[in-house]
């Protein structure tokens, strides 16, 4: 054997052997040589490199229209003089689809130019990453884009209808009622409701646009390059109604809906932070306005909320200076229709802001609320009215009863009713000279702890009075599951009362009705001698209303007992 013999069986032992798949073309691409693991994965064999006498060019293997044009344009860069890599999809007929790095670079030989390629096999490094990819721009549960992913598809569209001239929207969904199904049924049907909510939501808009799942029960929809304005209304329709179809999961059925804000680039804002920032106002705008809605930003919305952080900012602050009486009650009397009389009364608060004047508790009890600060207003208000209780039940009426307003809030997080009794005791009042107002939404909760908190009020003497009857969900069903003991009509039906009119009718029908249930019923609103004549004759037991009394300050309501009296 030659040297050269030598050399030429060792490199050939040294190529076949490779754990890299090498190669050398000759011109066009052809096959010189292919070691037996590029073989496999072009899925050939020594022989079919060669056909009707000719070489074949390398990209009759890659299988994959892209990747092959890819390949073309590296090795026509070769051709320069310049050594390439690239990374390379190949999927040819008869062998597994793989990623591979190829190094090209060109050699001149006595015989010619001639190629001499390296293939590397990095499916898994390839495979790896696109998890990564996956765990980074979506979310594991639904399977949308996740927050991430979202960021810079909006990005991508905001510069898209730049250049385009055509609109753009986002939406912002929340689930109405989502925490209370997590919190009731557990987080397994409330994982499983978020998937099905997700599939449905997929399935209402347009192939090209993007849903992502931001955390918790937010949604969001980019909906791109908008010919035709008119569809984001559809589309926001369809998503609601979608959404209120009941939801089979596991054995539950569950109900829920959403609230939708909807913005539009450009007009509304022009980055991507601030176009969030107006869908998430407008989506709040729809849940105040009663949930199951969608609502358009509008510039107000920005003005509003400032009012309403301004406002959570002064109501700290005259938390924290209770001293200076920031906060005062007024008593509007209840009035027994039967016989005129006055013996009880409802505490209702006033706000003196510093500024503004008087503030309704419509406009400050939301924000107390959703801030809690109305856990430590509500046990101003009890003490405050327990106090001036224990007063008049000295000075003017022995059986006198004040019933306070307990926002859901507050009845949530009270720990117990105890602390509540322990305080009427040290001012020797009993439980009966209180009466608690709750909100049809209360009941709606459903959980074990309200009724057994209700529980606890009926133990402890305090009656317990339904506020606002027939405004909210009003099912029949729960007033008897619950220890209810008064309704208190909704001024709504009080307003237009006349004889043989709808809202007589509903009058009728809901006395009847607490009645048989053992239940007192109290109109609230009164306003006219006619409002009270058709209640009375209806045999609703108690009214309430500007005919009788504003809700008046201490000194005036204890005029008007002392003109009873008299
Ligand atoms: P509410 O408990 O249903 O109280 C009745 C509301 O109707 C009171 O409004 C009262 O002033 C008003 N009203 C009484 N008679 C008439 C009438 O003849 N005609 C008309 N048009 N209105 C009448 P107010 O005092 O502004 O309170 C509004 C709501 O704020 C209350 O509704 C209650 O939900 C809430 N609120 C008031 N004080 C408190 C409180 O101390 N704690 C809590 N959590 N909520 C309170
Ligand atoms: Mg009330
Ligand atoms: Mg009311």
């Amino acid at each position: 054997m030659t040297d050269s013999e030598f050399y030429r069986s060792l490199l050939r032992a040294y190529i076949d052997s490779a754990n890299d798949g090498i190669f050398v073309l000759c011109d066009e691409m052809k096959f010189h040589v292919a070691n037996p693991l590029l073989q496999s994965w072009l899925g050939v064999s020594e022989d079919s490199l060669v056909e009707h006498g000719r070489r074949r060019p390398m990209t009759d293997f890659i299988g994959d229209a892209e990747n092959t044009q890819l390949f073309s344009r590296n090795f026509r860069t070769v051709l320069t003089g310049q050594a390439v890599r690239f990374e390379c999809y190949i999927h040819p007929k008869g062998a597994v689809a793989r990623w591979i790095e190829i190094s090209l670079s060109k050699v001149n030989l006595d015989a010619g130019n001639m190629f001499i390629g390296v293939a590397r096999d990095i499916t898994q490094k390839k495979e790896s990453e696109e998890l990564i990819w996956q765990q980074t721009n979506f979310d594991a549960l639904t399977g949308l884009a996740n927050r991430q992913m979202f960021r810079d598809r909006l990005e991508q569209e905001i510069k898209k209808a730049h250049r385009t001239g055509l609109p753009l929207a986002l939406m912002v969904l929340d689930l109405d009622r989502f925490k209370e199904v997590n919190d009731t049924l557990g987080h397994d049907i409330g994982d499983l409701l978020l998937q099905e909510a997700a599939h449905r939501l997929s399935a209402c808009i347009r192939e090209a646009d993007t849903v992502a799942r931001l955390g918790g029960d937010e949604f969001t929809v980019i909906l791109g390059e908008l010919n035709d304005i008119d569809c984001v209304e559809r589309i926001a329709q369809s998503i609601l109604q979608k959404l209120t179809e009941p939801f089979q999961l596991g054995d539950q059925m569950v109900y829920i809906s959403a609230s939708i804000g909807i913005t539009f680039y450009p007009e509304d804002a022009l980055r991507s932070d601030e176009l969030l920032k107006c869908a998430d106002q407008a989506m709040y705008a729809a849940k105040q306005q009663g949930r199951n809605r969608r609502s358009y930003y509008a510039p107000s919305m920005q003005e509003a909320i400032q009012t309403r952080m301004r406002l959570a900012n002064d109501l700290r602050h005259a938390l924290n200076t209770l001293a200076d009486k920031p906060f005062h009650l007024v008593y509007q009397p209840i009035v027994e229709l039967a016989s005129g009389a006055i013996h009880k009364a409802e505490a209702l608060i006033r706000w003196q802001h510093p500024a503004r004047g008087l503030i309704s508790p419509a406009e400050f009890i939301p924000i107390a609320e959703e801030t809690h600060m109305i856990l430590d207003i509500g046990d101003w208000v009890f003490q405050d009215a327990a106090r001036q209780l224990a007063r008049w039940r000295q000075s003017h009426d022995a059986a006198f009863q004040i019933s306070i307003n307990v926002s859901p809030v507050q009845f949530h997080n009270m720990s117990d009713v105890a602390h509540w009794l322990d305080f009427l005791r040290t001012l020797d009042l009993p439980g009966q000279s209180l009466v608690v107002e709750i909100t049809e939404g209360l009941l709606l909760d459903a959980s074990v702890g309200v009724r057994e908190k209700l529980q606890e009020f009926h133990q402890a003497g305090i009656a317990v009075s339904l506020d606002d009857f027939g405004t909210g969900y009003s099912s029949l069903s729960y007033l008897k599951k619950f220890s209810i003991d008064n309704l208190k009509i909704d001024q709504s039906f009080v307003r237009n009362l006349a004889p043989n009119s709808d809202d007589m009718v509903l009058c009728e029908a809901i006395i009847a009705m607490a009645h048989k249930l053992g239940m007192q019923v109290i109109a609230e609103g009164v306003e006219t001698p006619e409002q009270r004549d058709l209640l009375a004759a209806a045999g609703c037991d108690y009214a309430q209303g500007y005919l009788f009394a504003r809700p008046l300050r201490i000194e005036a309501f204890e005029d008007l007992l002392d003109k009873q009296a008299k």
